[in-house]
């Protein structure tokens, strides 16, 4: 039996991904939230609209969380076959919180939060999965307003997990000493850990591609565009639904095909990085 797990989908483009997973994957889809009381009440919303997602809860904040949910798919279904990393958060522009707080806030949930689901559950992938991060086009244009040191580690076909890691702590640190911009960093905390999604998916699926070739996992990194959620307000051009669409597209990418694979994909286009 084929599951599906989408991160942080008891609301905005998460809830959506699960939506159309219910109607579109021949398997369980997992509705996860950190807060089960939220996620509950997503998944009677769902079900009042005759679709059948399950529930677990998931922090991806919480290393035991995680776990947990890797032993369970585990026990009950032996591995997993779609993992949407789409769980992040952001601070409002005119948040006052001082910026090395944003900073380690926000890189340890979208980054080291997504890198732990990953660490845990990329290893039971099974063959022919699919894997999504939610990564944005701040990414690029944050790698854009790198120093072109950054840019170019950025972008190396050979950087490692470790290293990726290593420079995602530096920036922490440099905002601490306020030194981030003087060490090449642009002035957004968002911006900077969704480099660390998109780069991260580059090194994962190089890891694949050496580790389990023969597999056909393909690994994506995505951007669903600027949508009306809670994250981004109500002036955004797409609607939460139309934001799934390109990771359900990834998602789904049927058994016979070879790539989109390693990429940053908006619009269910390859973008270049
Ligand atoms: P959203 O409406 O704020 O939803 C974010 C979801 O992530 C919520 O379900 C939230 O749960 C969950 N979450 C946050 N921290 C979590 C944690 N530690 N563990 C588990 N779940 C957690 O945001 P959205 O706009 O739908 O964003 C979804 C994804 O798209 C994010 O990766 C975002 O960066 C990306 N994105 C969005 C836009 C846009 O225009 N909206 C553009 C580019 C990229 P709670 O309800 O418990 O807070």
């Amino acid at each position: 039996s084929s599951v599906a797990v989408v991160t942080g989908s008891n609301k905005g483009i998460g809830f959506e991904i699960v939506r159309a997973m219910c109607k579109r994957f021949p398997g369980d889809v997992y509705l996860t939230a950190r807060d089960p009381g939220r996620g509950q009440e997503a998944v009677a919303k769902l079900q009042e609209e005759g679709l059948h997602p399950l529930f677990h809860q998931l922090d991806i904040d919480d290393p035991q969380s995680i776990r947990a949910l890797r032993d369970f798919l585990k026990q009950k279904y032996g591995g997993l076959n779609v993992l949407v990393n789409n769980a992040a958060i952001a601070f409002k522009v005119n948040d006052q919180t001082p910026f090395a707080v944003q900073a380690e806030v926000t890189l340890k949930t979208n980054f080291f939060g997504t890198r732990n689901v990953c660490t845990e559950l990329l290893p039971i992938m099974k063959p022919y999965g699919r894997v999504v991060n939610v990564s944005s086009m701040a990414s690029s244009s944050a790698l854009g307003r790198c120093s072109q040191e950054l840019q170019k580690k950025f972008r190396s076909d050979t950087i490692t997990e470790e290293e990726l890691v290593e420079l995602m702590t530096k920036f922490v640190e440099d905002t601490k000493k306020n030194v981030h911009e003087k060490e090449g960093w642009p002035n957004t905390a968002y911006g900077v850990s969704k480099i660390g999604v998109t780069v991260l998916s580059r090194i994962q699926a190089r890891m694949f591609n050496e580790k389990r070739k023969g597999d056909h996992i393909l690994l994506n990194a995505c951007c669903p565009g600027w949508v009306r959620t809670d994250m981004a307000g109500p002036k955004a051009p797409k609607s939460p639904e139309e934001g799934a669409e390109t990771p359900v597209y990834l998602a789904l990418l049927p058994s016979d095909a070879d790539g989109p694979h390693g990429q940053f994909v908006s619009e269910k286009t390859v973008q270049t990085w």
